[in-house]
């Protein structure tokens, strides 16, 4: 009987639900020992300035060497650390990893140089958040202007005006904000105007198919010219090819980022490629 065989003959009744919880509470206790175990870490993607060549900033991807899953993908991770919180440390780690390679980077005296590092939403509403980033910015000396935050729609649009007081906090440090997949959400422009941001990435589904496809091709340049209207500037997630380039050209996108340019590399990496094609 299972009542008293004990709560391990659970899975006797339900075998496929419990093999699923099991899985996720596996992968769940991996991901508590992933930080101090240093799992985690950060690839890099530059981004380029369209016409003018030349690399204005860098993002910031979170990888998990996972012991025996090898490199898990955020897409596969970031929503089981939103949903037990652990993306708060994480996300601290994170941020603090990026502004000491970027430390890094100063101290070689290369050029200037924007990092930008992706905020959850769980982190976004954290109430330690703001105080977090400005013991950040201190610790790691990393000048505010060089950091760019990328916030999403979605967690803006909910408690939109607590999340405009926040955005107006973070700008008092002086740190940049962008709104990441831009067109994916729900943003009202209404609100849009109200957002004290500088930056809108476009996400990479309208991107794909701007030099086949005239009505993608339509959408990104009126999210362009939408951008520039309201002082923004606009970047393009996704570029592949030089073909998806020249069209962005032509509509003054300002930035592109994608694998036509490189993949997201290790640090050493990323410095290597970038500082010995300019
Ligand atoms: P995202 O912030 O929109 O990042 C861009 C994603 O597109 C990255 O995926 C990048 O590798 C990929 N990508 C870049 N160029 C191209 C391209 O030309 N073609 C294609 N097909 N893909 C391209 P990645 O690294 O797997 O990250 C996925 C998402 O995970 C990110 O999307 C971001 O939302 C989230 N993420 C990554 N790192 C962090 C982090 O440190 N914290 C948080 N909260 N989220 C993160
Ligand atoms: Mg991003
Ligand atoms: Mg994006
Ligand atoms: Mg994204």
């Amino acid at each position: 009987r299972a009542k008293d065989e004990g709560r391990n003959s659970f899975q006797l009744y339900e075998p496929a639900m419990n093999a699923r919880s099991l899985e996720h509470l596996a992968m769940e206790t991996a991901l508590h020992r992933a930080l101090p175990r240093n799992e985690l870490q950060l690839h890099y993607q530059p981004l380029v300035r369209i016409g003018g060549g030349g690399l204005e900033a860098v993002e910031a991807l979170l990888r998990w060497n996972h012991p025996d899953l090898g490199l898990v993908s955020p897409a596969d991770f970031i929503p089981l650390a939103e949903e037990t919180g652990l993306i708060v440390p994480i996300g601290e780690w994170v941020l603090r990893c990026a502004c000491e390679h970027h430390r890094n980077w100063r101290e070689a005296g290369r050029p200037p140089l924007r990092m930008m590092v992706n905020i959850s939403a769980r982190q976004f509403r954290d109430e330690g958040f703001v105080a977090m980033v400005g013991s950040v910015l201190a610790e790691t000396g990393m000048p505010p202007e060089c950091l760019t935050l990328e916030l999403t729609e979605s967690m803006l649009m909910e408690g939109s005006e607590r999340a405009i007081a926040r955005l107006d906090q973070l700008r008092a440090l002086g740190v940049g904000l962008a709104i990441d997949d831009f067109g994916t959400g729900y943003s009202s422009l209404a609100y849009l105007k109200r957002f004290p941001i500088d930056e809108l990435k476009i996400d990479r589904l309208f991107v794909r198919g701007i030099d086949r496809n005239p009505r993608d091709a339509a959408l990104v340049s009126a999210i362009v010219s939408l951008g520039h209207s309201l002082g923004l500037r606009v970047v393009a997630e996704g570029v592949e090819t030089q073909a998806h380039l020249m069209v962005l050209h032509a509509q003054g996108c300002d930035l592109a980022q994608g694998f036509h340019f490189s993949r997201p590399l290790p640090w050493d990496e990323f410095v290597a490629v970038c500082c010995s094609g300019s």
